[in-house]
């Protein structure tokens, strides 16, 4: 048995500007087409953001399933969508996965899988009890939080947990432990929280967070808390900063975003906020049917980007539909190119060699 170093070449974007491409010569500043347009006039060019879609988590969970599916057939069980995409969770569903939320609802001897979020201990230990034959779709970047949440509460560190109470990742990284982790979901929240020493505190956030939001609340806590242990690197995933960072660049030069992914995607509704923080008229679609005629009257130049867990069909659908109402032409965006692969979990991967394919500990702390 082999294990494999996962393939990393993209690194986290620097926060810098990514330029647009200038296949097409240089970009009219925002403003600069659309003062002339009239009132009724249909978008002329779509912009599209790049990195978008999926990341290497949501890829690596989905193939986990549909593996799964493939090796042990219909029904495969799993707790919570798989990723928070409904097409995504459709199309598994007619494949034969079952989606549940209780443990209860899956039968004796099933296979099941957790969901890219991750799962607490609780939900680990009964899953094994039970007898199920498990597999772990965790995004490998959010064992690595597991990994570290673990490791220094056996150092004695209790938690500050930046997050959104009720997310199934915050649920999951909360339950690594019984107690000593603090949720605090923004700058009030950390003058609410009770710990009971202030002198081993160390920061967790989940992975698809604001970068701005989360460094803001982190700056209150380390207000507070000043001997507070950082993360060495964010929490905060390359996919989600890569996201946001072509999602700055592009806003400034476009009449209107449009970010493709389901309410329930965090990272998704990161980036429409995002974009209308910085001014720009943003809408999130779950697909190509929620677009309204009405957003692109007087628009001419339309910004699209996909969240982590949006399938690029999803984004072709939504050009199509653009392009219906008049867009001529379509720019992709230089930005950065994410080669990122996690390997599958062993019993679904093997390399050519008939070498299953696995991540040690120790690899994940090089995965960011
Ligand atoms: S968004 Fe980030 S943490 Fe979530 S699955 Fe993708 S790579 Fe993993």
């Amino acid at each position: 048995m082999t294990n494999k170093t996962p393939t990393l070449v993209a690194s986290r974007a620097s926060g810098g500007t990514l330029p647009l491409s200038h296949e097409e010569g240089a970009v009219p500043p925002k403003g600069g087409l659309s003062a002339e347009l009239s009132s009724n006039q249909s978008p002329q060019e779509i912009l599209l953001a790049e990195p978008r879609g999926f990341c290497a988590g949501v890829d690596r969970a989905i193939e986990i399933v549909e593996r799964a599916l493939a090796k042990f057939g219909a029904p495969i069980y799993v707790r919570h969508e798989i990723v928070h995409n409904t097409y995504v969770v459709n199309d598994l569903k007619a494949k034969g996965a079952i989606f549940i939320e209780e443990l209860d609802d899956v039968p004796p001897g099933a296979t099941l899988v957790f969901s890219a979020h991750g799962v607490s201990k609780a939900v680990q230990n009964e899953a094994r009890a039970r007898g199920f034959q498990i597999f772990d779709a965790t995004c490998p970047l959010v064992t690595k939080v597991h990994v570290e949440v673990a490791k220094l509460n056996k150092e004695g560190y209790e938690f500050i947990m930046i997050g959104h109470k009720g997310h199934p990742e915050v649920e999951g990284t909360m339950g690594q432990l019984d107690s000593g982790i603090h949720l605090v979901e923004d700058v009030a929240d950390v003058a609410r929280i009770t710990p009971s020493q202030t002198e081993r505190l160390a920061v967790v956030t989940q992975t698809t967070l604001s970068v701005d939001d989360a460094a803001e609340i982190s700056a209150a806590v380390k207000a507070r808390f000043p001997k507070v242990r950082e993360p060495k690197q964010q929490d905060i995933c390359y996919a989600t900063q890569n996201r946001q960072d072509a999602v700055k660049v592009l806003s400034p030069q476009v009449d209107i975003l449009i970010v493709v992914g389901s309410p329930t995607s965090s990272n998704s509704n990161r980036l429409r906020e995002l974009a209308a923080k910085l001014g720009t008229e943003a809408y999130m679609v779950d697909d190509a049917s929620e677009l309204q005629e009405s957003w692109f009257e007087g628009k001419s130049r339309v910004g699209l980007t996909a969240g982590a867990s949006a399938p690029e069909i999803l984004v072709k659908q939504v050009i199509d539909r653009i392009k219906a109402l008049g867009a001529v032409s379509v720019r992709k965006m230089d930005g950065i190119e994410e080669t990122i692969k996690f390997p599958l979990p062993k019993g679904l991967k093997v390399d050519a060699q008939g070498h299953t394919l696995e991540v040690s500990d120790s690899q994940l702390h090089h995965l960011i």
